[in-house]
């Protein structure tokens, strides 16, 4: 079975915050047009900041608990406890593997999600990040012989959903209030969120053993 070093693939965390920093303004720009127009600045933030501190020969695993450290004591908005949380359990699931395979990625991204759920309690539909992340989850959980077409697929599932945010109407957080009106935008913890997966999906393919 094919998979990728955990050790030295923290700077997949980093090329994440490098598309997150220069997609500060538009993320902002969306969540602007159904919210309070923070959402890049938060994440750029909070992305920009572990980015700094994510040393050249950090693990996946260590990335990621630098990552949620910042966005969990540093990050306000809705963001810092939810993508906290999502990064401290991928972390956890990883910290003490050698190689990630496809079996452990989709683990990985079962227990961020599990988190997630755990603390913001949003359902598929209801236009937040976890219209990207759930698809996601269930592409990794699908499985597929070759772990470069299950990465892709992860990412594509992700995109999907993202895109479907677009015709929703908020049921959960500040979009909410619009109700009706909240249709016809994407919503950006949906796009943050499938920028992350991407960044992930395509990281993790590069390092690929075999
Ligand atoms: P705030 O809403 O406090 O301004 P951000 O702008 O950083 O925070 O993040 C907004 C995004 O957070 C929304 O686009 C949505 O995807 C996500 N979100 C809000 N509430 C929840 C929740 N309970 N569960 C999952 N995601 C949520
Ligand atoms: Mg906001």
């Amino acid at each position: 079975m094919s998979s990728f070093a955990n050790a030295g693939a923290g700077a997949i965390i980093r090329d994440i915050a490098a598309v997150i920093v220069e997609n500060r303004a538009y993320l902002s720009e969306i969540d602007g047009k159904i919210g309070d127009g923070d959402h890049g600045v938060n994440m750029a933030k909070g992305f920009g900041r572990a980015a700094e501190r994510i040393g050249d020969d950090a693990s996946l695993g260590e990335a990621m608990a630098t990552l949620s450290d910042v966005l969990m004591s540093e990050i306000g908005g809705s963001m810092g406890p939810l993508y906290g949380m999502f990064f401290l359990e991928m972390s956890e699931t990883i910290e003490d593997l050698g190689a990630i395979d496809a079996d452990t990625f989709a683990a990985m991204l079962r227990a961020g999600l599990d988190g997630v759920a755990s603390v913001g309690s949003a359902k598929v539909g209801d236009k937040t990040m976890m219209d990207a992340l759930v698809p996601a989850v269930a592409a990794a959980e699908a499985g597929h012989p070759d772990m470069a077409v299950l990465l892709r697929h992860v990412a594509e599932a992700a995109e999907a959903g993202r895109d479907s945010t677009e015709d929703m109407v908020a049921k959960i957080g500040r979009s909410s209030r619009l109700g009706e009106r909240s249709r016809g935008v994407l919503d950006a913890g949906a796009t943050s969120c499938a920028m992350i997966l991407r960044g992930l999906c395509d990281g993790a393919a590069a390092r690929l053993d075999a």
